[in-house]
C-alpha cells in the first residue's frame, strides 16, 4: 500500500503522523510512503531522517494526497486536507467528528473511508489510541499547575511539594483513570499532598494499592467534593464519561470558597470541561483568572509536548496501521472487531452509530 503523511496545518501543531522510525517499519513490510517535505521538522524529524528510513519526499500536501492510498494524520484534517480526499483514500487520524457537523459533511461528501484513532477500542473495551494522549495531559497537567502556582502566575505563591517544616500544597484530582493516575504519579513525585476522587470503587481500590497508600482515594460525591475542593491549592479535572460531555462537578459558587490563588487544570476541556467556569484556552494564552482562582484550560495539552506525543501515539498507532496496510483497509475492519470501532465514515456515509446520533443523521 502507499501510505501518505502530509505536514500538519492546524495552527501550532507540531506534532506528526508517522515517525522515520515508524516510516522503516512500514517499508520493511514491502509498502512505500511518502512524507510532505518538512513534516517532521518543527519536532527534529528531518526530509534526511525520512529519506534514511526509506520515505519518498513530496513538495506539498497535493503531492502526498494525490500518491496515497492511506493518509496518516494526527489532527482532524482541516478543510483545505478534506477537499483533497477521494473515495479511494482511508485516512487514519484523531476525528473528533460528533462535535464537528462541518466536518462530517465535508467527510461524508469525500466519500473517503475515515478511521478514528479516539474510537477504536482494545479488548479491555479501553481506547488504546487515546491512551497515549491521556499520559502526556495527565502528567503535563501538574507542570502546568505548579508554574500556575507561582505568584507571577496570579497563584497562590505555593510549592506543590513544600520545603523542610512547610506543609505540602493539597492536590485535588478528580477522575482517576488514565490522565489522572498520571497525573497522581506527578504530583506524589513532587511530594504534594494527593487526593484522587473516582466514582469507580475498584478504580479506587487498584489506586489505593498501585501507590501503596501514598494517594489518599475518595468516592467523588458532590458534597465530598466540595469540602476538598475548598481546602485545595490545585484541581486538576480529568473525568471521562464515554460518548458524553463532561460533568460540571465544579460548580461556580464552589469556585467562590476556594483559596485566592488556588488553580484549577481542567483537562476534560475537550469535552465541554469538568469546571463550571472553564473555557477552552490555547497554548498562546492558556490561563484566566475568576473569582481568584487561575483557570488552565488548554484543549490540546499534549500538542505542547509534540515529540513525546508523536513517539507515543506512533506506538499506539502503529500496529493498527500496519494491520491496515498490509491486509487492505477493507479485509483489515472486517477481520478486527476492535479497529471497526474506529470505521467512521465510508462510501459517503457516517457509519458509527454514537457520532451519527450525536449529528443527527442516519447510520
Ligand atoms: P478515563 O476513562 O481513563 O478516566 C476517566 C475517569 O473518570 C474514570 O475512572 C471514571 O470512573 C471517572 N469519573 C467519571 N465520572 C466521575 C465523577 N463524577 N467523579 C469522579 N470521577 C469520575 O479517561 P482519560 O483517558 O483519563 O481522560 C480523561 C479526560 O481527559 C477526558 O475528558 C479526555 O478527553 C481528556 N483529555 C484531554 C486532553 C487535553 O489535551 N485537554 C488530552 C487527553 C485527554
Amino acid at each position: 500500500m502507499r501510505i501518505g503523511v502530509p505536514r500538519e496545518i492546524k495552527v501550532r501543531e507540531y506534532r506528526v503522523g508517522l515517525t522515520p522510525n515508524s516510516v522503516a517499519e512500514f517499508v520493511r513490510h514491502g509498502h512505500e510512503v511518502v512524507v510532505e517535505t518538512d513534516a517532521g521538522e518543527g519536532i527534529g524529524f528531518s526530509n534526511d531522517d525520512y529519506i534514511a528510513a526509506g520515505a519518498s519526499i513530496m513538495p506539498d500536501a497535493a503531492a502526498v494526497f494525490d500518491a496515497a492510498e492511506m493518509i496518516v494524520k494526527v489532527k482532524e484534517p482541516q478543510p483545505s486536507e478534506t477537499a483533497m480526499l477521494k473515495p479511494h483514500h482511508t485516512l487514519y487520524t484523531y476525528l473528533h467528528l460528533a462535535a464537528d457537523p462541518v466536518q462530517a459533511e465535508g467527510l461524508r461528501k469525500s466519500g473517503c473511508l475515515s478511521i478514528a484513532y479516539e474510537t477504536v477500542t482494545d479488548r479491555e473495551g479501553r481506547l488504546p489510541l487515546l491512551t497515549p494522549m491521556s499520559q502526556v495531559a495527565g502528567r503535563m497537567s501538574v507542570s502546568v499547575a505548579a508554574h500556575c502556582l507561582m505568584k507571577a502566575q496570579g497563584g497562590r505563591g505555593t510549592m506543590l511539594g513544600g520545603v523542610p517544616g512547610v506543609l505540602p500544597a493539597k492536590v485535588v484530582i478528580i477522575g482517576g483513570g488514565v490522565a489522572g493516575t498520571h497525573a497522581a504519579e506527578m504530583a506524589i513525585g513532587a511530594r504534594a499532598d494527593v487526593t484522587v476522587f473516582d466514582r469507580s470503587n475498584r478504580r479506587l481500590a487498584e489506586l489505593d494499592e498501585q501507590f501503596s497508600g501514598a494517594v489518599k482515594t475518595a468516592y467523588s460525591t458532590q458534597a465530598a467534593l466540595q469540602d476538598a475542593v475548598r481546602e485545595a491549592d490545585v484541581v486538576i479535572g480529568a473525568v471521562l464519561i464515554p460518548g458524553a460531555a463532561a460533568p460540571k462537578l465544579v460548580t461556580r459558587e464552589m469556585l467562590k470558597e476556594m483559596k485566592d490563588g488556588a488553580v484549577l487544570v481542567d483537562i476534560a476541556i475537550d469535552q465541554g470541561g469538568c469546571f463550571e467556569t472553564s473555557r477552552a484556552t490555547t497554548h498562546d494564552d492558556p490561563t484566566y483568572i475568576i473569582d481568584g482562582v487561575v483557570h488552565y484550560c488548554v484543549a490540546n495539552m499534549p500538542g505542547a509536548y509534540a515529540r513525546t506525543s508523536t513517539l507515543a501515539l506512533n506506538n499506539a498507532t502503529l500496529p493498527l496501521g500496519l494491520e491496515i496496510a498490509n491486509k487492505g483497509t477493507k479485509r483489515a475492519i472486517n477481520e478486527n472487531a476492535y479497529l471497526r470501532e474506529g470505521l467512521t465514515t465510508a462510501d459517503g456515509e457516517v457509519c458509527h452509530q454514537l457520532v451519527a446520533d450525536d449529528l443527527g443523521l442516519p447510520c
